[in-house]
């Protein structure tokens, strides 16, 4: 049975390179969970976590990354990795992550960059990505897809493309932009409670709904059976936002759908 109260509940979130890694705004994810968890009088902390800090996700109950350019995800990837071994044990422990972009791809086993040199990932996602090089066109627009039943929206710029292993779910289903690589309508990874995007926008703030599901996997995992009910929050700003991204992606000038299909 969950409680209905929320009193002396608590969220900790952390954000991964927040400045290195906050390519159109990601760090508004940790906004987003912010503002909707005080909504409701769950007390959520946010910890940046930059290159060289002494922290572990011992007591995360949300890890968030944004995306970021090859010049930066080489930046972070060596510190990235001495946390690698700690952030697996994480989400096999059922830990929240939502990765976006620069930040999903180095959350899979490597991205090979747009200069062909490697930079080794931590494998929490059964993917790999890779540029195809300088000249290749770059994945850029307004991405709709499908999550259990759902749409979901974004904006998506990357020369990258992810390509999932056997047996790796997708996030979602692409219905109009690239995805994970422009040919197989996959969008993103999901691992447990660990969330793979290409979307930036920021995501959540504009996708309520996955920005709830968060919260709940977090609180249900700290508290479980005792986790408190989401009560409904008025939406109508982000559901606009949702609404108009819609919008933007179907819109002649875009021209998503036939980029995907091109
Ligand atoms: N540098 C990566 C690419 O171009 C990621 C870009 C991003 O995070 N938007 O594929």
């Amino acid at each position: 049975m969950s409680s209905d109260t929320t009193a002396d509940r608590q969220l900790n979130i952390a954000v991964l390179y927040p400045e290195l890694l906050n390519l159109y705004g990601d760090r508004g994810n940790a906004r987003a969970l912010e503002r909707r968890c005080q909504a409701r009088g769950i007390d959520a902390s946010v910890t940046p976590v930059d290159i060289g800090d002494d922290w572990s996700p011992g007591d995360t109950d949300i890890v968030l990354v944004g995306g970021g350019q090859d010049r930066e995800q080489r930046r972070v990837q060596a510190d990235l990795q001495q946390r690698g071994a700690e952030l697996r044990e994480y989400v096999d422990d059922d830990g929240v992550v939502l990765a976006v972009c620069g930040g999903f791809q180095l959350f899979g086993h490597q991205y090979r960059g747009w200069d062909g040199e490697i930079m080794e990932g931590i494998g929490v996602f059964d993917a790999v990505a890779a540029h195809p090089g300088p000249a290749i066109q770059r994945c850029v627009g307004n991405v709709v897809a499908i999550w259990e039943g759902e749409t979901v929206v974004g904006f998506e710029n990357h020369g990258g493309r992810t390509y999932l292993n056997e047996g790796q779910e997708a996030f979602a289903d692409v219905v109009s932009g690239f995805g994970n690589n422009g040919g197989d309508g996959l969008e993103g990874a999901r691992a447990g409670n660990a969330f793979g995007t290409y979307l930036h926008g920021a995501v959540l703030p504009k996708n309520p709904r996955l920005a709830d599901r968060l919260i709940a996997l977090a609180l249900e995992r700290r508290y479980g059976s005792d986790a408190p009910e989401l009560s409904r929050l008025d939406d109508r700003a982000a559901l606009r936002a949702h609404a108009e991204a819609l919008h933007a992606a179907f819109s002649p000038g875009e021209s998503a759908l036939g980029r995907r299909f091109a």
